[in-house]
């Protein structure tokens, strides 16, 4: 199926779940769930699929090391660092931020699982980057840079795969929404729906960026991978669908919006959300239900894309979430 060396780390396929209360709720639509928080590697997410491609260019490297960078609570990382154990690699996080007086979240998971840590600020990521790279050449060790948010051309294919698999489950969905950031998960599906001729939209709610730096970035980014597996199909701004209307105060901050997705998520159908990514996307998918942006005919498909480990993060602690 794939053109490209694979590592099989993931529980494949992810289930789809059908919403039924929910939907109802919400007067009658059908909304499914395609549980990527479910891709098994120490509590999984969307990072998972990227890692098995990541990790299979990693050790054609002959890598002994990994290096990523993220946020305190940085899904991407804790994922990263455990594909490493599991590889048996090595792995630094340059995480961005202060180092916390106790661990918590994402950030305990990953002391868990071996990593080690530099702390930087957001200005001196590359330039740290660099420096934990060349000094673990000088320590005589094989470093691999694993980008950010996993999101390289080879990272982003999984995607183009992922929506084969839901196709493949027997899901053609209206709509498929979901979190966008560094926009590979969204740049993987663009090539994939070309790949299989898939005629659903597919509607990035953008976490940080305003819309036409994301656009931007998945149009760019789904060339790139479109070339790497052979899809000649040029994708322009246009061909991508964000919106960037639910930032509230930026990135990993937590207002209403997201707290009453996760508490209604949980409360009505069992389904944990995360404060950073999917609750701020499903509670866009929910006001736009709402708002009747979506048509009642319509079937949609929100793609779960992980972090719950994030729920228990001191930094969200004080929020009442409960
Ligand atoms: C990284 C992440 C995203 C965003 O995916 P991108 O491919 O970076 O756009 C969404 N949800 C969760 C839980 C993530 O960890």
């Amino acid at each position: 199926m794939s053109v490209l060396p694979r590592l099989k780390i993931a529980h494949l396929p992810t289930p789809v779940e059908n919403l039924t209360r929910l939907g109802s709720e919400l007067g009658g639509y059908q909304v499914l769930v395609k549980r990527d928080d479910q891709t098994g590697l120490a509590f999984g997410g969307n990072k998972t699929r990227k890692l098995e491609f990541l990790l299979a260019a990693a050790q054609a490297h002959g890598a002994e090391r990994l290096i990523t960078t993220g946020a305190l609570q940085s899904n991407h990382c804790r994922q990263t660092a455990a594909a490493a154990a599991r590889t048996g690699m090595k792995c630094t996080l340059v995480l961005t931020g202060d180092e916390p007086e106790y661990a918590s979240g994402n950030y305990l998971l990953d002391r868990l699982l071996g990593a080690q840590f530099v702390f930087t600020t957001r200005e001196n990521r590359d330039q740290t980057l660099d420096t934990v790279f060349n000094d673990s050449w000088s320590a005589g060790e094989r470093p691999y840079l694993v980008p950010y948010g996993g999101s390289s051309p080879i990272g982003a294919a999984a995607y183009a795969f992922a929506l084969e698999e839901l196709l493949q489950q027997g899901y053609h969905p209206d709509w498929i929404v979901f979190a966008s950031s560094s926009g590979g998960t969204q740049a993987g599906l663009c090539v994939g729906a070309v790949r299989s001729n898939f005629k659903g939209r597919i509607l990035g709610i953008s976490i940080d960026e305003p819309q036409e730096i994301l656009c931007q970035r998945v149009a760019a980014l789904a060339n790139e991978t479109g070339d790497r597996i052979g899809i000649m199909h040029h994708f322009s701004v246009d061909d991508i669908l964000v919106n960037d209307q639910y930032r509230g105060g930026g990135y990993g901050v937590m207002s209403n919006l997201e707290r009453d997705a996760i508490r209604r998520l949980a409360k009505g159908e069992g389904l944990l959300l995360d404060p950073v990514y999917t609750g701020r996307a499903m509670g866009a998918m929910l006001d736009l239900l709402e708002k009747g942006f979506f048509k009642q005919t319509e079937q949609i498909l929100f793609w779960h894309t992980g972090g719950s480990p994030a729920l228990f993060a001191a930094q969200y602690q004080d929020v009442k979430l409960t």
